[in-house]
C-alpha cells in the first residue's frame, strides 16, 4: 500500500503490517548488498513517521521546528533511530528466521521501550479514555516512541510465528519484513506489486525456456 508522501519526501510503502516493520522497510533492495536508503536525515525520519501515523500533523510540524533549532540534536536523534531500526531488523529477521535475535539488540529495544514508555499518557476519545502519547512534547525522539511500541508488541505477541523476509532475500534482492496475515500462511512476498511480480515473470521465463518457446 502506498499512501500520499508529502512532497520533495522519499515513497515510503506501508506494506509490512505493522509501524515497526514498516520502518525497518525505510531501505529498499537488499541491505549489505544493493541497499536503497529512504531515510537520509532527521526530516525523512519525520516524513515516515507522518505518513505512518506514528506523530500527526501538529507534532510532526513542531518537531521540524524543533530539529532546525537544534540540527546537532536532531542529527543525532537521527542516528540513534537509523541504529535502532537495524537492530529491529536483526531481530525480526532472526525470528523470520527460526533463530534467537542477538542480546545486545534485544537489550537496545528495551531500554528504548523504557525510554518510550516514560511519555505514555492517558487521552480522552470518544467518551472514554485511550493510552495515548505526550503531544505537547518537542522531544526530537517522539517519532520513535509507538515504532519502540509497536515493535515490542510484536516481539511479544502471537503474530511473532507470521513475521516473514521477502521471497526474494535468498537471492540477494529484498530484506523487506511483514506479517503474514494469509490464513494459509502463504505469503511469500513483501508486495506483489513489486517482488511479486520480478518472481512471476522469472517463472514465466524459465518455464517458456524449459518449453522452447521463449
Ligand atoms: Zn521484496
Amino acid at each position: 500500500m502506498t499512501t500520499a508522501n508529502p512532497p520533495g519526501a522519499p515513497t515510503f510503502e506501508l506494506s509490512g503490517g505493522r509501524l515497526c516493520l514498516d520502518f525497518v522497510n525505510t531501505v529498499s533492495g537488499m541491505r549489505d548488498v544493493a541497499a536503497r536508503e529512504r531515510l537520509r536525515g532527521y526530516s525523512d525520519l519525520l516524513a515516515f513517521a507522518r505518513v505512518a501515523g506514528a506523530v500527526d500533523e501538529p507534532l510532526a510540524r513542531r518537531l521540524l521546528a524543533e530539529a532546525r533549532r537544534r540540527p546537532d540534536d536532531a542529527d543525532a536523534t537521527f542516528r540513534d533511530a537509523i541504529a535502532l531500526r537495524e537492530a529491529l531488523y536483526r531481530i525480526f529477521l532472526a525470528r523470520a528466521n527460526g533463530g534467537e535475535p542477538d542480546g545486545g539488540d534485544v537489550e537496545l529495544l528495551s531500554a528504548s521501550l523504557a525510554a518510550a514508555l516514560a511519555h505514555r499518557r492517558l487521552a480522552r476519545r470518544d467518551g472514554g479514555f485511550a493510552l495515548g502519547w505526550d503531544d505537547t512534547t518537542s522531544a526530537l525522539d517522539a517519532p520513535l516512541w509507538p515504532i519502540v511500541e509497536s515493535a515490542a508488541a510484536l516481539l511479544t505477541s502471537g503474530d511473532l510465528p507470521r513475521v516473514r523476509v521477502c521471497g526474494l532475500f535468498e537471492s540477494g534482492e529484498c530484506s523487506w519484513l511483514f506479517i503474514d496475515n494469509t490464513r494459509a500462511g502463504t505469503r511469500r512476498w513483501c508486495s506483489m506489486k513489486d517482488c511479486g511480480n520480478v518472481a512471476k515473470a522469472r517463472r514465466h521465463h524459465a518455464r517458456s525456456k524449459e518449453t522452447g518457446d521463449g
